[in-house]
């Protein structure tokens, strides 16, 4: 096993191998049943096996997926994805979250023809070789051309395009900082909006990292409520509820620099996802399902707060209430969060130590106060180790 999912770091009641998923249930190959908070790592925002996007896929799968060029619904997704998110005139398709960040900082350079990119301090945006957070098998020179600076911070900001004279191609900055092992951090509207005038400023790209957020904290794209149009942005995890996509979308000043790059993929132009898209697009908008996670989300953090303070603990609940993350006070190895992980786990409730959690539409009052018994279990038995 490799990668995120490789449960060989996780409490031990994690299962590695699961066999079955409905709404926000899901069960092991072992017949465990378990209410799921993290979907996937994100991408089933509705609920597994969400009835009209799976009708919409096999709709499509009836006629074609992979074929000699994409399917009319290329086109129509991308209709609908420039006119749901503010700051698009154009989208581009590919399968991994990867793929759309390291396709956005192509269309930065491609169109600004400079070199330096600018990251935020312990950001994750995928794990290509230039920006992997563990750098075995890479080399100094797959990111001789990166500089970081702190989220939240623009004079730090300010401070590394200095240092990079004229040639800022980009900076990439996520919705809000959703470091795994932190305490999430909301974004101040204050620092995006320095962002974009530092951006403009220099002629640089201001690339939205959305592949976690997107769709899940507002239809339009992440910054749309605080009014800061990027102008790209990445999107993969939730686009089409669980089936394999990502996509760049952009603005018209960079429509000519990602015409003229070369990306592909053999699989970047199946049709079978891009139909479970729109369909997913078409629901969240029908079912009102930012606002269904963030109820969900805001009982569960209610029934957490009253719960550890009941068990005299102290935890820190922290991100957007349908992204949430909790640690506990001074719990710097994990260990309180790991046994509360892994007796939740174990009376039906799949948390993660050490990652943000995701909440789908499918999450109802039952089934919160459902998993709200697990993590009851779970407090009683830290308070007995605390
Ligand atoms: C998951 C993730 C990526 C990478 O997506 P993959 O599909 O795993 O390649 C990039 N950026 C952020 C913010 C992510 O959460």
């Amino acid at each position: 096993m490799y990668g995120h999912q490789n449960v060989a770091r996780l409490p031990a009641a994690l299962p590695q191998f699961l066999e079955r998923g409905e709404g926000c249930h899901i069960w092991d190959v072992d017949g465990n049943e378990y209410v799921d908070f993290m979907c996937s790592y994100g991408p089933i925002v509705l609920g597994h096996r969400h009835a009209a996007v799976e009708a919409a896929a096999e709709d499509q799968r009836r006629r074609a997926d992979c074929q000699n060029g994409p399917g009319a619904v290329m086109v129509e997704l991308a209709e609908k994805l420039v006119s749901v998110v503010d700051h698009a005139d154009w989208a581009l398709f590919a399968k991994n979250g990867t793929d759309a960040t390291t396709t956005c900082v192509t269309v930065a350079r491609a169109t600004t023809q400079r070199r330096k990119v600018l990251v935020a301090e312990g950001a994750y945006h995928g794990a290509a070789p230039w920006c992997t957070p563990i750098t075995n098998g890479t080399t100094p020179e797959d990111r001789v051309h990166l500089l970081h600076y702190r989220f939240n911070d623009l004079k730090s900001a300010i401070a590394a395009a200095e240092s990079a004279g004229d040639d800022v191609a980009a900076i990439v900055v996520s919705p809000f900082k959703h470091d795994a092992r932190f305490d999430q951090e909301l974004v101040d509207p204050v620092f995006a909006a320095g962002l974009r005038e530092l951006c403009d400023d220099l002629g640089a790209a201001l690339i939205l990292d959305d592949v976690r957020c997107g769709f899940r904290l507002a239809l339009g794209g992440s910054w749309e409520p605080i009014g800061v149009k990027p102008d790209l942005s990445a999107w993969s995890k939730a686009i089409a509820n669980g089936y394999p996509l990502a996509a760049v979308l952009g603005n018209d000043r960079f429509r000519p620099g990602a015409e003229g790059i070369f990306v592909t993929g053999s699989f970047w132009f199946s049709a079978v996802p891009m139909a479970a898209s729109i369909a997913t697009i078409d629901s969240l908008a029908r079912e009102s399902a930012v606002a269904t996670m963030e109820r969900a989300g805001q009982r569960l953090r209610d029934g957490i707060a009253a719960q550890a303070a009941a068990h005299g603990l102290t935890v820190n609940q922290t991100g957007p209430v349908q992204m949430p993350f909790m640690t506990f006070e001074a719990d710097h190895d994990y260990r309180l969060a790991s046994h509360w992980t892994e007796i939740a786990a174990r009376h039906g409730a799949y948390f993660h130590p050490m990652h943000n959690w995701f909440l789908s539409a499918a999450h109802t009052d039952a089934d919160i106060d459902r998993a709200l018994e697990a993590t009851e279990a779970a407090f009683a038995s830290v308070a007995t180790i605390a």
